[in-house]
Protein backbone atom coordinates (compact mmCIF):
# COMPACT_ATOMS: atom_id res chain seq x y z
CA UNK A 1 0.00 0.00 0.00
CA UNK A 2 1.22 3.47 -0.70
CA UNK A 3 0.28 6.06 1.25
CA UNK A 4 -0.60 9.62 0.08
CA UNK A 5 1.58 11.69 1.45
CA UNK A 6 5.11 12.07 2.46
CA UNK A 7 5.96 11.35 6.17
CA UNK A 8 4.17 8.95 6.74
CA UNK A 9 6.39 5.95 7.12
CA UNK A 10 6.62 3.35 9.77
CA UNK A 11 9.28 2.11 11.75
CA UNK A 12 10.74 -1.10 12.04
CA UNK A 13 10.79 -2.72 15.49
CA UNK A 14 14.26 -3.91 16.08
CA UNK A 15 13.59 -5.73 19.49
CA UNK A 16 11.98 -3.76 22.14
CA UNK A 17 12.65 -0.52 20.26
CA UNK A 18 9.15 0.90 20.44
CA UNK A 19 10.12 3.71 22.84
CA UNK A 20 12.82 4.67 20.35
CA UNK A 21 10.17 4.31 17.29
CA UNK A 22 7.79 6.49 19.11
CA UNK A 23 10.15 9.47 19.91
CA UNK A 24 11.88 9.28 16.32
CA UNK A 25 8.06 9.57 14.82
CA UNK A 26 7.31 12.65 16.67
CA UNK A 27 10.93 14.10 15.87
CA UNK A 28 9.95 13.63 12.28
CA UNK A 29 7.02 15.00 12.46
CA UNK A 30 8.41 18.40 13.55
CA UNK A 31 8.33 20.63 10.15
CA UNK A 32 10.75 22.74 10.84
CA UNK A 33 13.22 20.05 12.17
CA UNK A 34 12.00 17.97 8.80
CA UNK A 35 12.64 21.17 6.46
CA UNK A 36 16.18 21.49 8.76
CA UNK A 37 17.40 18.04 7.73
CA UNK A 38 15.25 17.82 3.91
CA UNK A 39 17.05 21.10 2.81
CA UNK A 40 20.66 19.77 4.02
CA UNK A 41 21.01 23.07 5.78
CA UNK A 42 22.66 20.47 8.90
CA UNK A 43 25.56 19.57 6.49
CA UNK A 44 27.05 23.18 6.54
CA UNK A 45 26.26 22.84 10.38
CA UNK A 46 28.38 19.50 11.08
CA UNK A 47 31.17 19.15 13.81
CA UNK A 48 33.54 17.34 11.91
CA UNK A 49 34.16 14.62 14.83
CA UNK A 50 30.87 13.97 15.86
CA UNK A 51 28.57 13.55 12.93
CA UNK A 52 28.37 9.73 12.48
CA UNK A 53 24.77 10.12 14.37
CA UNK A 54 23.41 13.48 13.06
CA UNK A 55 24.39 12.25 9.20
CA UNK A 56 22.03 9.26 10.41
CA UNK A 57 19.37 10.74 11.65
CA UNK A 58 19.18 13.31 8.63
CA UNK A 59 19.41 9.53 6.19
CA UNK A 60 16.68 7.90 8.20
CA UNK A 61 14.88 11.72 8.43
CA UNK A 62 14.47 11.83 4.44
CA UNK A 63 14.01 8.37 4.71
CA UNK A 64 11.02 8.69 6.14
CA UNK A 65 10.49 11.48 3.74
CA UNK A 66 11.04 10.37 0.54
CA UNK A 67 7.59 8.43 0.40
CA UNK A 68 8.84 5.40 -1.07
CA UNK A 69 8.87 3.29 1.59
CA UNK A 70 6.05 1.97 4.19
CA UNK A 71 8.61 1.16 6.87
CA UNK A 72 12.16 2.19 6.95
CA UNK A 73 14.56 0.71 9.31
CA UNK A 74 16.26 3.05 12.42
CA UNK A 75 18.91 0.53 12.88
CA UNK A 76 22.23 2.67 11.44
CA UNK A 77 20.81 5.46 13.73
CA UNK A 78 20.75 3.20 16.86
CA UNK A 79 24.22 2.14 16.26
CA UNK A 80 25.75 4.85 15.96
CA UNK A 81 23.91 6.61 19.06
CA UNK A 82 24.77 3.09 21.21
CA UNK A 83 28.60 4.22 20.45
CA UNK A 84 27.82 6.66 22.74
CA UNK A 85 25.06 5.81 24.50
CA UNK A 86 25.07 1.88 25.16
CA UNK A 87 22.19 0.90 26.48
CA UNK A 88 20.15 1.89 23.27
CA UNK A 89 22.14 -1.23 21.65
CA UNK A 90 20.70 -3.31 24.44
CA UNK A 91 17.10 -5.02 23.39
CA UNK A 92 15.68 -4.33 26.49
CA UNK A 93 12.90 -1.46 26.90
CA UNK A 94 14.24 1.87 27.68
CA UNK A 95 12.69 4.98 28.74
CA UNK A 96 11.68 7.33 25.72
CA UNK A 97 12.01 10.02 27.58
CA UNK A 98 15.85 9.54 28.40
CA UNK A 99 16.06 8.40 24.87
CA UNK A 100 14.59 11.60 23.99
CA UNK A 101 17.13 13.81 25.18
CA UNK A 102 19.94 12.06 24.64
CA UNK A 103 18.99 12.28 20.87
CA UNK A 104 18.39 16.87 21.36
CA UNK A 105 21.74 16.62 23.19
CA UNK A 106 23.61 14.72 20.77
CA UNK A 107 22.18 16.59 17.74
CA UNK A 108 22.98 19.94 19.75
CA UNK A 109 26.24 18.67 20.32
CA UNK A 110 27.13 18.24 16.48
CA UNK A 111 25.18 21.37 15.26
CA UNK A 112 26.01 24.12 17.96
CA UNK A 113 27.58 27.18 16.85
CA UNK A 114 29.82 28.63 19.07
CA UNK A 115 32.84 30.73 19.00
CA UNK A 116 35.36 28.51 21.02
CA UNK A 117 34.16 24.48 19.31
CA UNK A 118 35.14 22.17 21.67
CA UNK A 119 34.54 19.22 19.80
CA UNK A 120 37.49 20.32 17.10
CA UNK A 121 40.51 19.10 18.59
CA UNK A 122 39.74 18.31 21.50
CA UNK A 123 38.66 14.40 22.35
CA UNK A 124 35.06 13.88 22.69
CA UNK A 125 33.35 12.21 25.64
CA UNK A 126 33.73 14.58 28.08
CA UNK A 127 29.59 15.91 28.11
CA UNK A 128 29.86 19.72 29.06
CA UNK A 129 26.92 20.65 29.79
CA UNK A 130 25.51 23.91 27.32
CA UNK A 131 24.74 26.58 30.18
CA UNK A 132 27.00 28.76 27.79
CA UNK A 133 24.45 30.89 26.05
CA UNK A 134 26.59 31.32 22.57
CA UNK A 135 25.79 27.85 21.79
CA UNK A 136 23.10 27.61 19.76
CA UNK A 137 21.73 25.05 17.30
CA UNK A 138 18.75 23.88 15.96
CA UNK A 139 17.61 22.20 19.09
CA UNK A 140 18.01 25.06 21.28
CA UNK A 141 16.40 27.75 18.25
CA UNK A 142 12.61 25.10 18.35
CA UNK A 143 13.14 23.59 21.87
CA UNK A 144 15.35 24.99 24.59
CA UNK A 145 13.15 27.25 26.74
CA UNK A 146 14.29 29.21 30.22
CA UNK A 147 12.91 28.88 34.00
CA UNK A 148 13.51 31.63 36.51
CA UNK A 149 13.55 30.50 39.94
CA UNK A 150 12.92 32.91 42.65
CA UNK A 151 13.92 32.34 45.56
CA UNK A 152 13.26 34.69 48.49
CA UNK A 153 14.68 34.07 52.25
CA UNK A 154 11.99 34.53 54.61
CA UNK A 155 13.82 35.63 57.59
CA UNK A 156 15.48 38.73 55.40
CA UNK A 157 12.99 38.54 52.27
CA UNK A 158 15.63 39.33 49.71
CA UNK A 159 15.01 37.45 47.00
CA UNK A 160 17.45 35.95 44.12
CA UNK A 161 16.59 34.53 40.88
CA UNK A 162 18.42 31.10 39.84
CA UNK A 163 17.85 30.63 35.96
CA UNK A 164 17.99 27.16 34.52
CA UNK A 165 17.69 26.28 31.16
CA UNK A 166 14.95 23.44 29.69
CA UNK A 167 14.12 21.14 26.94
CA UNK A 168 12.00 19.08 28.59
CA UNK A 169 9.56 19.87 31.64
CA UNK A 170 9.10 17.19 33.98
CA UNK A 171 5.57 17.11 35.28
CA UNK A 172 4.95 15.54 38.69
CA UNK A 173 1.18 14.65 38.45
CA UNK A 174 -1.16 15.34 41.43
CA UNK A 175 -3.55 12.99 41.60
CA UNK A 176 -3.71 9.13 41.19
CA UNK A 177 -7.08 9.24 39.36
CA UNK A 178 -7.54 12.20 37.03
CA UNK A 179 -6.73 15.76 36.59
CA UNK A 180 -5.67 17.75 33.49
CA UNK A 181 -2.14 19.29 31.95
CA UNK A 182 -2.97 22.52 33.80
CA UNK A 183 -3.13 21.33 37.36
CA UNK A 184 0.66 19.84 36.52
CA UNK A 185 1.03 23.15 35.19
CA UNK A 186 0.15 24.55 38.46
CA UNK A 187 1.68 21.94 40.43
CA UNK A 188 5.17 22.99 39.20
CA UNK A 189 5.02 26.89 39.42
CA UNK A 190 3.42 26.88 42.24
CA UNK A 191 5.13 28.51 45.25
CA UNK A 192 7.22 25.99 47.27
CA UNK A 193 8.40 26.27 50.94
CA UNK A 194 12.11 24.93 51.41
CA UNK A 195 13.22 24.50 55.12
CA UNK A 196 14.93 21.39 56.82
CA UNK A 197 17.56 19.56 54.42
CA UNK A 198 15.82 21.91 51.82
CA UNK A 199 16.84 25.04 52.73
CA UNK A 200 19.28 27.50 51.22
CA UNK A 201 22.41 29.83 51.92
CA UNK A 202 21.53 33.28 52.35
CA UNK A 203 24.08 35.71 51.59
CA UNK A 204 22.30 38.55 53.30
CA UNK A 205 21.98 36.65 56.51
CA UNK A 206 24.87 34.25 56.04
CA UNK A 207 23.35 31.28 57.68
CA UNK A 208 21.16 28.87 56.19
CA UNK A 209 17.28 29.79 56.09
CA UNK A 210 13.81 28.47 54.97
CA UNK A 211 12.75 30.20 51.99
CA UNK A 212 10.11 29.93 49.10
CA UNK A 213 10.72 29.33 45.82
CA UNK A 214 8.92 29.94 42.68
CA UNK A 215 9.48 29.14 39.27
CA UNK A 216 8.49 31.21 36.16
CA UNK A 217 9.00 30.60 32.44
CA UNK A 218 11.72 33.20 31.27
CA UNK A 219 12.02 32.62 27.72
CA UNK A 220 8.87 29.75 26.33
CA UNK A 221 10.19 27.62 23.68
CA UNK A 222 9.32 27.16 19.90
CA UNK A 223 8.20 23.46 20.81
CA UNK A 224 7.69 22.81 24.41
CA UNK A 225 8.25 19.30 25.72
CA UNK A 226 6.29 17.59 28.71
CA UNK A 227 7.34 15.05 30.74
CA UNK A 228 4.53 13.29 32.40
CA UNK A 229 6.20 11.67 35.63
CA UNK A 230 4.19 8.43 35.10
CA UNK A 231 7.29 6.74 36.59
CA UNK A 232 7.05 6.62 40.46
CA UNK A 233 10.61 5.61 41.56
CA UNK A 234 11.29 5.79 45.33
CA UNK A 235 14.57 3.73 46.43
CA UNK A 236 13.70 -0.02 45.28
CA UNK A 237 10.02 0.92 45.04
CA UNK A 238 8.61 1.89 41.66
CA UNK A 239 5.36 2.18 40.12
CA UNK A 240 3.45 3.62 36.75
CA UNK A 241 0.70 6.26 37.72
CA UNK A 242 -2.03 5.29 35.48
CA UNK A 243 -3.71 9.08 35.58
CA UNK A 244 -6.04 10.04 33.20
CA UNK A 245 -4.47 13.47 32.33
CA UNK A 246 -6.91 15.66 30.37
CA UNK A 247 -4.82 17.88 27.46
CA UNK A 248 -5.81 20.50 25.30
CA UNK A 249 -5.60 19.75 21.85
CA UNK A 250 -5.39 23.93 21.25
CA UNK A 251 -4.99 26.71 22.94
CA UNK A 252 -2.77 25.61 26.01
CA UNK A 253 -1.95 29.48 27.36
CA UNK A 254 1.05 29.47 29.22
CA UNK A 255 0.87 33.32 29.87
CA UNK A 256 0.12 32.16 33.51
CA UNK A 257 3.13 30.96 34.56
CA UNK A 258 5.37 33.19 32.22
CA UNK A 259 6.53 36.86 33.25
CA UNK A 260 3.76 38.93 32.50
CA UNK A 261 5.43 40.58 29.46
CA UNK A 262 6.79 37.65 27.68
CA UNK A 263 4.52 35.90 25.55
CA UNK A 264 1.48 37.39 26.78
CA UNK A 265 -0.65 35.77 23.41
CA UNK A 266 1.86 32.28 23.75
CA UNK A 267 -1.13 29.90 22.75
CA UNK A 268 0.07 26.39 22.09
CA UNK A 269 -1.47 23.28 19.83
CA UNK A 270 -0.65 19.88 20.45
CA UNK A 271 1.67 18.36 17.65
CA UNK A 272 2.41 14.94 19.08
CA UNK A 273 2.23 12.34 22.24
CA UNK A 274 4.49 10.07 23.16
CA UNK A 275 2.31 7.17 24.70
CA UNK A 276 2.92 4.48 27.21
CA UNK A 277 0.71 1.16 27.33
CA UNK A 278 1.06 -1.17 30.24
CA UNK A 279 3.03 -1.24 33.41
CA UNK A 280 7.02 -0.79 34.08
CA UNK A 281 8.38 -3.57 32.38
CA UNK A 282 7.28 -4.97 29.05
CA UNK A 283 4.59 -2.06 28.42
CA UNK A 284 4.79 -0.55 24.99
CA UNK A 285 4.87 2.87 23.45
CA UNK A 286 3.15 4.64 20.67
CA UNK A 287 3.15 7.84 18.95
CA UNK A 288 0.10 10.38 18.05
CA UNK A 289 1.73 13.10 15.59
CA UNK A 290 -0.32 15.51 13.88
CA UNK A 291 0.83 15.47 10.09
CA UNK A 292 1.69 19.06 8.85
CA UNK A 293 0.76 18.24 5.25
CA UNK A 294 -2.54 16.84 5.70
CA UNK A 295 -3.06 18.17 9.24
CA UNK A 296 -4.76 15.06 10.59
CA UNK A 297 -3.71 12.85 13.48
CA UNK A 298 -2.30 9.71 13.06
CA UNK A 299 -1.02 6.46 15.13
CA UNK A 300 2.41 4.99 14.67
CA UNK A 301 2.67 1.69 16.07
CA UNK A 302 6.27 0.44 15.16
CA UNK A 303 5.46 -0.51 11.38
CA UNK A 304 1.57 0.30 11.89
CA UNK A 305 0.01 3.42 10.78
CA UNK A 306 -3.41 4.31 11.60
CA UNK A 307 -5.34 7.98 10.78
CA UNK A 308 -7.15 8.59 14.01
CA UNK A 309 -10.14 11.24 14.68
CA UNK A 310 -8.59 14.20 16.84
CA UNK A 311 -11.44 12.94 20.06
CA UNK A 312 -9.02 9.48 19.95
CA UNK A 313 -5.80 11.78 20.66
CA UNK A 314 -6.85 11.98 24.01
CA UNK A 315 -5.83 8.88 25.95
CA UNK A 316 -4.82 7.57 29.92
CA UNK A 317 -1.61 6.59 28.63
CA UNK A 318 0.09 9.91 27.43
CA UNK A 319 3.86 10.42 28.58
CA UNK A 320 5.01 13.15 26.39
CA UNK A 321 3.32 15.82 24.83
CA UNK A 322 4.81 18.22 22.47
CA UNK A 323 3.14 21.90 21.92
CA UNK A 324 4.15 24.40 18.94
CA UNK A 325 3.17 27.77 19.27
CA UNK A 326 3.11 28.08 15.78
CA UNK A 327 1.24 25.94 13.57
CA UNK A 328 3.57 23.68 11.54
CA UNK A 329 3.48 24.02 7.49
CA UNK A 330 4.61 21.33 5.25
CA UNK A 331 8.28 21.07 5.30
CA UNK A 332 9.51 21.87 1.78
CA UNK A 333 12.15 19.69 0.82
CA UNK A 334 15.05 22.22 -0.99
CA UNK A 335 15.59 25.81 -1.73
ZN1 LIG B 1 18.18 36.07 54.44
Amino acid sequence: MNHLYQGLTGLQNLGNTCYMNAVLQCLCSMSPLVEYFLSGKYVTALCKENCESVTAFGYLMSDMWLGEFDCVSPEVFRLVLGERYPAFTKRTQQDAQEFLICVLNELHEALKKSSSRRCQGSTTGARESRVTVSETSIITQLFEGQLSYDITCLECETTTDKPEIFTVLSLLIPSESACSLQDCLRCFFQQDTLTWNNQIHCSWCGTKQDAAVKANITKAPKIIIFHLKRFDCQGNYKKKLLTDICYPLSNLDLSPYSYPFFHRNAKYSLCAVVNHFGFLDGGHYTAFCKHSVTKSWYSFDDSQITAIPNFSVQTAAAYLLFYTCQAFSAPTKSR
